[in-house]
């Protein structure tokens, strides 16, 4: 079995690796596809805080069943189409002991602190398994992972139906946020960026409004689209100082800011307008077993994710994938690596 190991900063080095049957409780799958995501660049250029070397990459895929170790129980059937969370948590903590394992205190996430699904044959606990419908295509059931994280943030926003709704950054965690936002409906979506191509993609998937706010201010946007209604929900997905403090000046008193993106150094924010503004800072972190399970609804349904893929690559070109992804920085979105089989 062929697998990719990461053995530092811009390395990755095919291998052969021994086929283990699926240990007790686990379930062994057939790796079809995997999406590379922003927190995997980040591994790829040593600048992920929280991710030694060496290590298997790979959180996002699409899979199919292969064999069914003892003690597996409720699987599906050898040859359906599945995906998995790539969560590890230690069901003790406090979090974990009030059911939120997204923050588990000791969580390790499979492709940044355990391996991931990196490699042709891939062993996983059966509990962490996730169907996907007979219809799935490799690209959707890739597509499932970052779609649950846009429906636990959208989940954190509590009922978004009837409110306008803006969201900073049109990458693909962005994208699929206010697609969800919108089936969810919420009566009119802004997306907004500071790359042209992410906003064309954003038009594409039928968003209500985009806008470059390096042509024109969040302020000045939202005052022209919304008028006076103004709006009280902003998803941050930009991961960027200025977005965060755009959207503090410009969301309405006693609105909500949910955090979503990830920033490389900490943000300045006016805390004196967040104070007498009422405004709520809230934060988001990947997902829950049923935000899984509503992603795989809504790419059945109301997602749009083919403008969102920009280009596949062969797994033993996932080097090459990098290097494309570093050429071509914002006018990227998903790039997939496709396995054999
Ligand atoms: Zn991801
Ligand atoms: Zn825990």
């Amino acid at each position: 079995m062929k697998q990719a190991v990461m053995t530092g900063p811009g390395h990755i080095e095919f291998s052969d690796a021994p086929e283990t049957p699926p240990g007790q409780g686990e379930v062994r799958i057939r790796v079809r596809q995997i999406g590379i995501c922003g927190s995997d660049i980040h591994v790829w250029h040593g600048s992920h805080p929280f991710t030694p070397y060496p290590v298997i990459q790979g959180h996002e895929f699409s899979g199919i069943v292969e064999a069914i170790g003892p003690g597996a129980e409720n699987v599906p059937t050898i040859g359906s189409k599945v995906t998995a969370l790539p969560q590890i948590v230690c069901g003790h903590c406090n979090p974990c002991k009030k059911g939120r394992f997204n923050i588990c205190e000791n969580l390790k996430v499979r492709g940044f602190q355990a391996d991931g699904c990196g490699r042709e044959l891939y062993n996983i606990p059966a509990e962490r398994l996730v169907a996907l419908p007979a219809s799935f295509t490799p690209d959707q059931g890739a597509f499932v992972e970052p779609v649950a994280v846009a429906v636990h943030a959208c989940s954190r926003a509590g009922n978004l139906r009837g409110r306008n709704v803006v969201v900073l950054g049109a990458g693909t965690i962005g994208n699929l946020i206010a697609q969800i936002a919108k089936a969810q409906g919420a009566r009119s979506v802004l997306v907004t960026d500071i790359g042209d191509h992410r906003l064309e993609i954003a038009e594409q998937c039928g968003v209500d409004h985009v806008v470059n706010t390096r042509v024109r201010s969040l302020k000045q946007a939202t005052r022209k689209i919304f008028g006076e209604d103004g709006f009280d929900m902003a998803f941050e997905a930009a991961g960027a100082e200025a977005s965060l403090g755009s959207a503090v000046e410009a969301i309405e008193k006693g609105g909500t800011i949910l955090i979503v993106g990830v920033y490389g150094k900490p943000p300045v924010v006016d805390m004196a307008v967040v104070g007498e503004h009422e405004i709520v800072l809230a934060g988001s972190m990947m997902y829950w077993r049923a935000d899984w399970e509503r992603a795989v609804e809504y790419l059945e349904t109301s997602i749009s994710i083919t403008p969102l893929v920009s280009r596949h690559f062969a797994f033993d070109a996932w080097t090459e994938a990098y290097r494309y992804i570093d050429a071509n920085g914002t006018d990227i979105m998903k790039v997939m690596v496709d396995l054999p089989g």
